[in-house]
């Protein structure tokens, strides 16, 4: 057999300027506007499980999407028990990753569809996040063959309900790649479109003592991540989760079990005077208010060197004016809901107090129903003022002098978070000072700040923001395989 898998190219998606593309699509896709899916616990026992509960679409609260199935905290612990490593070869397991690959893309209209129903996923989002979750399985399934092959054993993975579907597949495809047992916990918001990914790596090869699913919320968690079988966590969510997670393994698993946290940010951008306006307006557009704020490497801070600010401004509140709010499921629509009421009601929270304070500075309209947040400008005057991430469609700018670049650049790392970070400027003496000074995991000069791609662009932050290794890089599997000095006989 032919033991070397060449390394595929990353995933094409589609090209959404292509009008034959977007009527094919949308034919496909129509099939599943009213279709209602289901997520339940697949597990390797035969413990029953908990409640059942509708799935409802944050810009459409009356469609229901599909039904959820919870798991229980006993159901978790038995499936910690049930879990086996899976103890096929390195190219075999290869080959199935691969397969499923394969399967996601034969199934992209179902898979769009939830992501707008269930996610909030505009048409570009829905695309970008299934290549990525593509390229994650296709890149790890070729790094599981690199190296020695040393499984920790069995991995929980618990992720986020803004990447459902990528970051969800990346977590466990790296888990599975270097063959361990995986216990997922999908996001709460977002089970069913875990589910269809569980089903898919199930029909591509996957055994189900190897990969089991548990939608469920907090107590789940818990359960998973003291469980005496478990070999280690991948997560990505909240830093405070991460920090009560770190807690709950310290004292319940075996010493040196890793955690790989993905956690916050509070990411800035900095413009200076040599920028190209439209070209820095655009890419903070994008950074800032795509997949509607939802991203942990948005831009929430924006500086802009006092020199310029009016006119810049100006032109980024024109821009803002020209974004679509509306239904994801439109192809027009630039900006979607939120995830839910709760996370609208927290970010509206936010946006009303600095109305009050005379801080709005542009605010775009929305649909009456539905979870939505207006895309919002609001005046700061630094990154100090912020006191927690605001996960939504909301930009704070503040304005700095030329002197005070490297206060700026202070201020931003004093905030403990090293996630993104974006700088737009023409001097080159000023990219290599900047880039140097400022503590982040991914630093992009004169583009936008989101949108790491698997293989080439590995992403993941420091200090409050994540453990590393970075996703989608050369070392993020090493972190799934046993290394003799954490081994608990050595
Ligand atoms: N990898 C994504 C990006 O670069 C962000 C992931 C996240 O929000 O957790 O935009």
């Amino acid at each position: 057999p032919d033991l070397f898998q060449p390394e595929r190219p990353n995933s094409q998606g589609l090209d959404l300027r292509h009008r034959p593309t977007i009527t094919a699509l949308d034919k496909a896709r129509g099939a599943f506007r009213d279709t209602s899916w289901s997520a339940a616990p697949m597990v390797g026992t035969d413990l029953t499980a908990g409640q059942t509960e509708g799935v409802f679409n944050p810009a459409d609260p009356s469609d229901k999407v599909g039904e959820v199935t919870w798991a229980t905290a006993d159901l978790a612990r038995a499936a910690a028990e049930a879990a086996h490593p899976w103890d096929v070869s390195p190219a075999e397991r290869a080959r199935i990753l691969n397969a499923a690959a394969d399967l996601y893309e034969a199934h992209q209209a179902e898979i769009f569809a939830i992501l707008h129903r269930e996610a909030g996923k505009n048409m570009l989002d829905a695309v970008a996040e299934l290549r990525e979750a593509v390229d994650f399985l296709r890149y790890y399934a070729a790094r599981g063959q690199d190296g020695t092959d040393t499984p920790l054993g069995t991995m929980v993975c618990i992720s986020p309900w803004n990447f459902p579907l990528a970051i969800f597949t990346g977590q466990i495809s790296a888990a599975l790649a270097a063959g361990n047992a995986v216990l997922a916990k999908p996001a709460e918001q977002t089970p069913l479109i875990s589910a269809l990914a569980c089903r898919l790596l199930a029909q591509a090869g996957v055994p189900s003592t190897a990969l089991q699913l548990l939608p469920g919320a907090g107590d789940v968690g818990a359960a998973l991540t003291s469980a005496p079988q478990v070999d280690g966590v991948a997560f990505t969510g909240s830093t405070e989760t991460a920090q009560l997670i770190h807690r709950s393994m310290a004292a319940n698993l075996a010493p040196g079990a890793p955690l790989i946290a993905e956690t916050g940010g509070l990411n800035a951008m900095i413009v200076d005077s040599t920028a190209l306006p439209e070209q820095a307006v655009q890419a903070i557009i994008e950074s800032a208010f795509q997949s509607a704020g939802q991203r942990c490497s948005a831009l929430r801070c924006l500086y802009v060197q006092e020199d310029v600010a009016e006119g810049f401004l100006e032109m980024l509140k024109g821009a803002m004016q020209t974004l679509v709010v509306g239904n994801p499921w439109d192809a027009a629509t630039d900006v979607g809901p939120v995830i839910d009421l709760e996370a609208q009601n927290g970010i509206l929270d936010h946006v009303t107090q600095a109305s009050r304070e005379g801080r709005v500075l542009q605010q775009v309209a929305v649909p009456a129903t539905g979870h939505f947040v207006p895309p919002t400008l609001i005046r700061v005057n630094g990154i100090a003022d912020m006191e927690r991430e605001i996960f939504g469609p909301v930009l704070h700018v503040a304005t700095f002098k030329a002197r005070e670049l490297d206060k700026v650049i202070d201020a931003i790392n004093a905030t403990g978070y090293g996630l993104t970070f974006g700088l737009m400027t023409r001097i080159d003496d000023r990219v290599q000072h900047v880039t140097t000074r400022v503590a982040a995991g991914n630093i992009y000069v004169n583009r936008n700040q989101i949108g790491a791609i698997v293989g080439s662009q590995p992403f993941g932050g420091e200090g409050l923001s994540g453990t590393g290794p970075k996703a989608g890089g050369p070392l993020y599997l090493e972190r799934f395989r046993a290394h003799p000095a954490q081994r608990s006989d050595a």
